[in-house]
């Protein structure tokens, strides 16, 4: 085999490890960083990210109080501050609301590798919003990395990671669609992703509310039982004492 073959290889071999181990949002090396639990009892939690979004986010409240299903929602800061009173009405619905960075932009994202403006500015909001600080965090693209991993527990924050409910979500698939391809991702003890809004830019989703008036049904008839993330992890959903775990061990670059 030629030389600049093999370095190639190695090289790729050396990027696609490195990618495994650290940044692939399965990888625990680093930390904690859920998508699931372990168990036989049919639970799971459904998840929905960038909203608020009306009229989206208003229906899909609708369809989950009539199923009487509680579920969790992540938010960009950016969105929670152009929509507040929607927001109240999620948490005091009884879901639980996780922060979702503030911008929920890749450039201030990554501004830092700790992520830090974008994790603080975001659980802020939501304090400031509900009156409470949250303890969930899922970083925008389920972004996984060491440093920002251990910034999030300095924060107090369980990061939170998912099965996406459909591939097909993204090009506005219909709710037929996005339900099919939801009900085969589901199996016991599983965290589901889907959709409410579209980054902090709003956007159609019609097909991702209108999957969950099917899904719910449908696995309630199979045994299923819907817990909320903070439920399904036994973990908190907020932090009751937030200035013993903010500014306790914050790492700076
Ligand atoms: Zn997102």
């Amino acid at each position: 085999m030629p030389i600049a073959l093999t370095i190639l290889i190695v090289i790729f071999l050396i990027i696609a490890l490195t990618y495994y181990l650290t940044v692939w949002s399965k990888a625990q090396l680093f930390g904690y960083f859920p998508d699931s639990i372990k168990t036989d009892r049919k639970v799971i939690a459904l998840s929905f990210d960038d909203g608020p979004n009306p009229p989206y986010t208003n229906t899909l409240l609708e369809i989950l109080k009539r199923h009487n299903v509680k579920a969790t929602f992540f938010m960009p800061g950016q969105n929670i501050e152009n929509f507040p009173d929607l927001v109240r009405e999620i948490y005091n619905d009884g879901h639980v609301i996780g922060s979702h960075s503030y911008s929920h932009k890749f450039s201030n994202n990554y501004q830092s590798l700790t992520f830090e403006k974008e994790i603080k500015r975001g659980g802020e909001i939501v304090a400031k919003t509900i009156g409470r600080q949250p303890a969930l965090y899922r970083p925008p693209w389920l972004f996984n990395q060491p440093f920002l991993l251990k910034n999030l527990k300095a924060h107090g924050l369980t990061p939170v990671s998912g099965f996406f409910s459909s591939n097909w979500e993204i090009w506005h698939a219909s709710a037929e669609r996005i339900a099919k391809d939801a009900l085969r991702t589901v199996k016991p003890g599983r965290i589901l992703i889907f959709h409410d809004g579209f980054d902090t830019k709003g956007g159609a989703r019609t097909g991702s509310v209108g999957a969950i008036d099917i899904i719910i049904p449908e696995l309630k008839k199979q045994g299923y039982e819907f817990l909320t993330v903070a439920e399904l992890l036994g973990v908190k959903a907020y932090q009751e004492n937030k200035e013993e775990i903010i500014g306790a061990n914050l790492i700076r670059f």
